[in-house]
């Protein structure tokens, strides 16, 4: 029988009396590994009951004991890292070494999280006026929540719960009802890292579950990483009905190539950049943009990914997996063919791909475009497939210029040998994260993942010391203490009593 995946209510793995489920499939070759339900009404209001119960006592917990539960986990994470990236391949099709990293870098995350102590310091200041300090505090919000996306099943959970608990509240996560099965094991995990009933719950679901988190009052916070369209829906009902949302995004992420660039670097880096993890990841270069004579290497940046093949998640030997379902598949296949109507010029076309032993997986090949402008669809929509699009500019100043128009603001990079070209970019380019020599330069999770425009919606954005200002309020003390009130030493009853 199919594994029916469990939803996480009160500190309990749950069937649910759901008459909804989702089929979760392998891409490689369709086959129905679980299903995954859509959480009924009375489970979401059962899991923000547990919620709200679990934060009076959580909010109260020592945060070195919060701290620990992190530690704890942190070594779970490690000690299960193959076994967690087994289960993730098998339901997204990444290469293993790809879902190793997908483990990865949520396990940085977690060692962050474990830092909470001194995340959470206030500062003071003596004497505001007279006599008077003002101090601040870090305190939790209440019920946090998390959704999503089916892209990183493990980072991006990650990315959300550890923290929000370091910092006393409780979480409801609502994963991609694509890949349910490694959020359940990182939540098997977390309760055996000793995390108590209710801190953390899981429904399962798709729109409808969404829609309950966004209209729920006891939800204080929530995050959500995915596409643009409902980013932005989520954006717009979440703030609507008063809650704190950060909402991260689809992207186009450019990369600026200058003729003095290392070339064999550039070429190993765009190919890895653009079709690694089959396009699907927010981060990956999907615009090339070649300045001066630097457009002479386009043609040995084809002939690169051409030699690049997809594969099973086994097979040491493939560069990346399928796309996650036949319709992104399908998607894909019909953006190929829409630039290529637009009039840009197909050096390697991707599509019909097979892989031998695989017939059914929703697999496509490495693609790439040139003379691609600015007004076509394909430059102008996240493809989220295995395709590069490249064009060129004469001078620096145009590529910025380029870029700067572009509405999203993920990612970008600046391969050169000059550091004043590099300077420059970095300072006018106005995207959020920037790599100089580096394709995907995502910070690590001391720092923030700082996504501009119309990639982001919100203000403080993912992980680092942003995140646990995300997940929480500060107090201001302001206090006054009168010397006139000292008692006499010499009177009775001045013995300190330490328990
Ligand atoms: P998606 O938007 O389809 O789904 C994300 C989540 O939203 C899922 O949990 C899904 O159940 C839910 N959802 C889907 N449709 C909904 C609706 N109409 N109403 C309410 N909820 C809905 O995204 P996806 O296809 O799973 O993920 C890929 C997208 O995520 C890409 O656009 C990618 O760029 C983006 N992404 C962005 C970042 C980032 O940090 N900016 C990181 C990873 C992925």
């Amino acid at each position: 029988m199919t594994t029916r995946v469990p939803l996480y209510i009160d500190g309990e793995f749950v069937q649910s009396k759901s008459q909804q489920w989702i089929d979760v499939t392998n891409p490689a070759t369709q086959e129905v590994i679980a299903q995954a339900p859509c959480a009924t009404q009375d489970e979401m209001a059962a899991a923000v009951a547990s919620a709200k119960k679990a934060f009076l006592t959580w909010k109260e917990t020592p945060v070195s004991e919060r701290a620990r539960v992190m530690m704890r986990y942190q070594a779970l994470l490690k000690e299960h890292h193959d076994e967690i990236a087994e289960i993730l391949a098998s339901e997204t099709g990444k290469t293993f070494d790809d879902a190793k990293g997908d483990v990865w870098r949520g396990i940085e995350v977690v060692e962050h999280a474990a830092n909470i102590p001194s995340l959470l310091m206030g500062e003071t200041v003596e004497n505001v006026a007279r006599g008077i300090d003002t101090y601040s505090y870090t305190q939790p919000l209440g019920v946090c929540a998390g959704i999503t996306p089916f892209n990183f099943p493990a980072m991006i959970p990650l990315w959300m719960f550890p923290l929000a608990i370091a910092c006393g509240n409780t979480f409801i996560l609502k994963p991609s009802e694509q890949d349910p099965l490694t959020p359940t094991r990182l939540v098997e995990l977390f309760e055996q890292a000793g995390a108590p009933k209710g801190v953390l719950q899981v429904i399962h679901g798709a729109k409808e579950q969404v829609d309950f988190i966004l209209d729920e009052p006891a939800v204080k916070a929530i995050s959500f990483v995915g596409s643009v369209p409902v980013g932005q829906y989520i954006y717009r009902r979440g703030t609507e009905n008063m809650k704190r949302v950060q909402a991260f995004a689809g992207a186009k992420n450019h990369c600026v190539i200058m003729p003095d660039a290392n070339k064999s670097q550039v070429i190993s880096n765009l190919v890895g950049a653009s079709v690694g993890a089959a396009g699907q990841r927010c981060m990956a270069i999907s615009v090339a943009v070649f300045v001066g004579a630097a457009k002479e290497w386009i043609p040995e940046v084809a002939a690169e990914l051409k030699k690049v093949r997809p594969g099973a998640w086994d097979n040491k030997d493939a560069a990346y997996g399928p796309l996650i379902s036949p319709q992104a598949k399908q998607r894909v296949e019909s953006m190929i063919a829409q630039g290529q109507a637009e009039g840009a010029t197909l050096m390697v076309d991707g599509r019909d791909c097979q892989v031998e032993g695989f017939p059914n997986g929703n697999w496509v090949g490495p693609t790439m475009f040139s003379d691609v402008t600015t007004d076509m669809e394909i430059y102008k929509n996240e493809i989220f497939g295995p395709v590069l699009c490249t064009t060129t500019t004469d001078t620096l100043e145009e590529a910025i210029e380029l870029v700067n128009a572009n509405p999203y603001g993920n990612g970008t990079s600046l391969f050169t040998a000059s550091g004043a070209a590099a300077r420059k970019y970095q300072h006018e380019i106005e995207v959020g994260q920037v790599g100089i020599n580096i394709p995907i330069p995502v910070p690590l999770p001391f720092f923030s993942f700082t996504g501009w425009k119309g990639s982001f919606f919100g203000d403080l954005h993912a992980y680092g010391k942003q995140a646990v200002r995300f997940y929480s309020e500060t107090k201001t003390i302001t206090a006054r203490w009168f010397e006139s009130d000292i008692a006499d030493a010499s009177g009775p009853n001045m013995t300190i009593h330490l328990k």
